[in-house]
């Protein structure tokens, strides 16, 4: 590095907006591990927020970019490009077999999935309300804020953008209460991420499923958190026997490459025509390339089997720290997306976990988050356990 971390710290304080805080300087990463910039090696259960599922610079998918970018890195979506429809593919055949639109981040997908229900509800019945959940988070865009249930987000951005109202989270009848004339979609989290790691009940989702079916409405799921084989399944919804109408994907999509999309039933596959939507960098052949290795990875190599067994693994250790822990309230969460409540705990063994060179995330106002990478070992479950021990009252 040319520079020293101080003066790069300094140039960051004087030109880039502070809309973070953030103390580490990270400079390299390998599997389940980054390092700082004195060389600090640290267990990383964060993954990027959910991003880099397949572990930092997994070798694959650092070959698949390595090798597109010498090739072409981008056109632009007046050409078709050999990228965009394999992974297309790849990703229809890990769901429902949809339409899909790339784009590049978890609330541009959701608002263009947004979008696609506005634009599907006005031209039946001139409907465009859609129905979200309490303590939902879909995104910092205007649109994807409307729809955002925790309205500490929102707060400062009035006014909202219009076209959205709020049921109870797994309260079936606190959805149905709204639903009404101007009813186009009802649009949730499978697994809540930022609200605090909380599941849907199978009878809420398929509730909702039935209700949309019954109401003729769309199920728009955000999986832009719990997609991509976080839960143990490919996409969360996977775990209630039901099929959203569309769905929207981001994270982990290029295992850290910008990379989203959404995805739509075959049937409603020409709501959006030419010229009704679009994104200039949406499916570059480099981001898709990343998101080609990622899908191969994760089915050449049975990546959901072993999120099952390392799943089982770490839950049933964390129930035995429970026992011992005062401090847990509940442990939740399906594969590898844990959550631990912690109660007025949280703060101090967020920060104690840092203290440990242990990175971790938090959710909602009490959750202890853990996304480890969906490859973690045994001997980094053991690593990452032994240190919640020492430090959760
Ligand atoms: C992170 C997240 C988003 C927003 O994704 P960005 O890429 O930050 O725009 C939307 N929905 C859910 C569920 C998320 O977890």
């Amino acid at each position: 590095m040319s520079y020293t971390s101080d003066e790069l710290l300094q140039m960051q304080e004087k030109h880039v907006m502070h809309t973070y805080n953030r103390d580490l300087l990270l400079v390299r990463g390998n599997g389940s591990y980054v390092w700082d910039d004195k060389g600090n090696r640290y267990l990383d259960f964060t993954m990027g927020i959910s991003v880099c599922n397949l572990g930092h610079c997994h070798p694959r998918v650092t070959q698949a970019i390595c090798e597109q970018a010498a090739k072409l890195v981008h056109v632009s979506n007046l050409f078709y490009n050999e990228n965009q429809p394999l992974l297309a593919n790849y990703l229809a055949s890990m769901s429902f077999g949809g339409k899909l639109f790339f784009c590049n981040s978890g609330a541009e997908a959701n608002e263009g999935m947004i979008k696609f229900a506005r634009r599907w509800g006005n031209a039946h019945g001139g409907r465009n309300q859609i129905i979200c959940m309490d303590n939902s988070f879909h995104g910092r865009t205007l649109a994807t804020l409307a729809a955002t249930g925790r309205s500490k987000y929102r707060k400062g951005f009035e006014p909202d953008v219009e076209g959205f109202v709020f049921a109870t989270f797994n309260d079936l009848a606190s959805v149905e209460a709204l639903i009404g004339p101007q009813t186009a979609a009802v649009m949730l989290e499978p697994v809540q991420g930022e609200g605090g790691i909380l599941p849907a009940s199978p009878e809420f989702i398929q509730g909702v499923r039935a209700l949309c079916d019954k109401h003729n409405l769309l199920m728009l799921c955000d999986e832009v958190q719990c997609g991509m084989g976080r839960t143990g399944r490919y996409f969360a919804y996977q775990h209630y026997d039901i099929e959203p109408d569309a769905m929207s994907m981001a994270k982990a999509l290029g295992n850290g490459l910008p990379l989203a999309a959404f995805e739509v039933r075959q049937q409603y596959g020409d709501v959006l025509t030419p010229g009704t939507h679009a994104s200039t960098f949406g499916g570059t052949p480099l981001a898709c390339a990343a998101g080609i290795a990622v899908c191969q990875t994760m089915m050449e190599e049975k990546v959901m089997d072993q999120v099952a067994r390392s799943s089982s693994y770490i839950f049933g250790k964390l129930k035995e720290l429970q026992e011992r822990h005062p401090a847990i309230r509940e442990v939740r969460g399906k594969g590898l997306m844990i959550g631990i409540d912690l109660g007025d705990k949280v703060k101090e063994v967020f920060a104690a976990c840092r203290q440990n060179r242990f990175l971790v995330l938090t959710a909602g106002e009490t959750v202890l988050r853990l996304m480890p990478s969906l490859l973690v070992n045994q001997a980094e479950m053991d690593e990452a356990l032994a240190i919640l021990d020492k430090v959760i009252p």
